[in-house]
């Protein structure tokens, strides 16, 4: 299993990570940079990836942070599976469209800001009305708290309620290789988020799933930021 952060790591925003498991890409969140002229600028840079080589999103939730991007990845090339639970879909609906309507009458400011200068410049928005269209069609499965879904052979995502906002997901992907179990989880924006983040023990289990607290299940936080935490565990795995 390999991971890399493609946003929220050095900022709070802009939450996009890719894991490769296998030859399976999964990113999880595809979030906009937000706060300021400079993270305004990093949206429209590349991903740090291929969008085309990616096979699944993993939708955590709903906020523009996390879901803003998706249209640009669609966009880029990007033709795979999103996967989130229903009520994040129908926000994320909302929430892209009026996105990209904001980034079409920006991009027209700047083309009338321009021609007063006496410039003839047209101005392509970050992404348009139908690029956040397109993006709808790739929502496939929906995620149900609780329900493992099979991602690929050996690979599973499991959606816990995150407690954040509607339909906001805690995602534990777990892979099975060679007689062991690894799984990550990505808390999304948990209200779970413990006050001493350097600690794992702070962590309390989420549903049935311990992924912190005093079970040992956790062996590494790998990135923090805000209330968005991931956590690599690893152990044999138990046959039944
Ligand atoms: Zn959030």
């Amino acid at each position: 299993m390999k991971i890399s952060f493609h946003g929220a790591d050095r900022d709070v925003t802009g939450s996009c990570h890719l894991v490769e498991v296998g030859g399976t890409r999964v990113l999880v969140d595809c979030g906009m940079f937000q706060g300021g002229r400079r993270l305004d600028e990093d949206n429209s840079e590349p991903f740090g990836f291929d969008p085309r080589d990616v096979d699944i999103v993993l939708l955590t939730h709903a906020h523009l942070d996390h879901c803003g991007r998706l249209p640009l990845l669609v966009k880029r090339g990007f033709r795979g599976e999103i996967v989130t639970t229903a009520a994040s879909r129908e926000l994320a609906r909302v929430v892209l469209l009026d996105s990209a309507s904001l980034h079409e009458e920006e991009a027209k400011r700047e083309e009338r800001t321009a021609a007063r200068r006496g410039e003839d410049r047209s101005v392509e928005p970050l992404y348009t009305t139908l690029d956040a269209l397109n993006t709808f069609e790739q929502f496939g499965r929906t995620a149900n708290y609780g329900e493992q879904l099979t991602l690929a052979p050996n690979l599973y995502a499991t959606f816990l309620d995150a407690g954040h906002i509607l339909g906001s997901a805690t995602i534990i992907l777990e892979s099975t290789a060679n007689g062991t179990s690894h799984a990550i989880a990505f808390s999304g924006d948990s209200k779970h988020s413990p006050h001493q983040r350097s600690s794992v023990e702070a962590y309390p289990a989420i549903g049935g799933h311990s992924i912190g607290g005093s079970k040992g299940l956790v062996d590494q936080i790998l990135m923090h930021t805000g209330s968005f935490h991931v956590f690599l565990r690893s152990r044999p795995r138990i046959e039944a």
